[in-house]
């Protein structure tokens, strides 16, 4: 059986994508199978002989290719914004290989409301929530930055080639020096604000795909809510919600990179494999050490890892059989979160 809904601080889920119409026309074979009454997923090896038992993997919940962007949502994305707005902090990872569906589970496609992704949808989510509140007042901050490299830029910044720089002191935490906070009012505004930070990763890179599946985009909205208490003094809640499309997770080996591609690679690798002990060490819940300062990462989703903070990895896989090898990897980094 999977887990019990919404009540353990990682939850991990994966989402098949469709055949897309390259693999169509070349008549890919289909090595996935979704159970999504027992969140199971079952591999197939192509290369395999017949007779060889194939691998299943549990999740908590698993989406097939005729998913809707509501159904991840409403069951794997909504519990934690809820939990946001009470001010817990949370994170939401895209975690996959380069065409798998990180971006469109994330971003969505803007042309479509029915296709609008995780980001747009919690946009919603959080200004009708609000709308809906009478004796509190809100202020909802947001913050959009890649992590490229092991560098951080601020993709709301006119000059988004600046490097900025992580600091950290005991009021604040870990902290992004001179980033951008933009205060919106309404699902529009911060909405345009996406906007702008989407454009300013697509603009002045000469092979926008490249850099785009090889970074880490994170878009962070804080949502501060005063409320005067019963004793007739303000009370201050803070969450804070990052939502994370990370670089895709292809092995780099195979590509045959050298000299800067290589270390460009390496760096890559840090961060998800990073990410991938940290989240570990917390599902595990007995380790003693998480290892939030292994990379850039990690070190800035500190405060929104572990503790009270809720985490959801989203895992996106394609079906074919030409996907195999990383499919398989891919389950298999998402199995060791949970
Ligand atoms: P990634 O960000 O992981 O590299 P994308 O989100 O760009 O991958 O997806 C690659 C392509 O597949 C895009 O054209 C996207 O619209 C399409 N796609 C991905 N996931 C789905 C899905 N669940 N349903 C329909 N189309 C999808
Ligand atoms: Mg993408």
């Amino acid at each position: 059986m999977s887990k019990s809904k919404h009540c353990e601080a990682v939850r991990v889920v994966v989402r098949c994508r469709p055949f897309n119409r390259k693999e169509e026309a070349s008549e890919c074979e289909n090595i996935l199978e979704l159970d999504d009454k027992l969140g199971q997923i079952t591999i197939r090896n192509p290369k395999a002989p017949p007779d060889e038992p194939m691998k299943v993997f549990t999740f908590d919940s698993v989406y097939g290719w005729d998913s809707k962007q509501s159904d991840i949502y409403d069951d794997a994305v909504r519990p934690l914004v809820e939990s946001v707005l009470q001010g817990f902090n949370g994170t939401i990872f895209a975690y996959g290989q380069t065409g798998t569906g990180k971006t469109f589970t994330m971003q969505g496609a803007s042309n479509d409301p029915d296709k609008k992704g995780v980001i747009p949808n919690s946009f919603q989510h959080i200004f009708t929530q609000i709308s809906r509140t009478q004796n509190q007042k809100y202020l909802v901050r947001s913050s959009y930055l890649e992590i490229y490299q092991e560098e951080v830029r601020d993709l709301l910044c006119k000059d988004n080639n600046k490097k900025l720089e992580l600091k950290e002191n005991p009021d604040l935490g870990v902290y992004v020096k001179h980033l951008s906070s933009v205060v919106t009012k309404n699902a529009t505004e911060i909405e345009h604000v996406m906007n702008i930070g989407n454009q300013s990763r697509s603009v002045g890179f000469t092979n926008m795909n490249e850099r785009s599946s090889r970074s880490h985009a994170i878009f962070v909205i804080t949502v501060e809510c005063s409320e005067v208490g019963p004793d007739g003094a303000d009370h201050i809640r803070v969450g804070k919600l990052n939502m994370v499309d990370l670089a895709g997770s292809e092995r780099q080996s195979k590509t045959g990179v050298k000299g800067k591609r290589m270390k460009e690679a390496a760096k890559i690798n840090l961060s998800l494999s990073a990410l991938g002990n940290v989240i570990s060490a917390l599902a595990d819940g007995k380790s003693t050490h998480v290892p939030y300062r292994d990379s850039k990462l990690t070190r800035l989703l500190q405060d929104s890892l572990g503790g009270n903070a809720k985490t959801v990895m989203i895992a996106t896989v394609g079906p074919s059989h030409k996907n195999f090898g990383e499919s398989l990897a891919t389950l298999r980094y998402a199995s060791r979160a949970k």
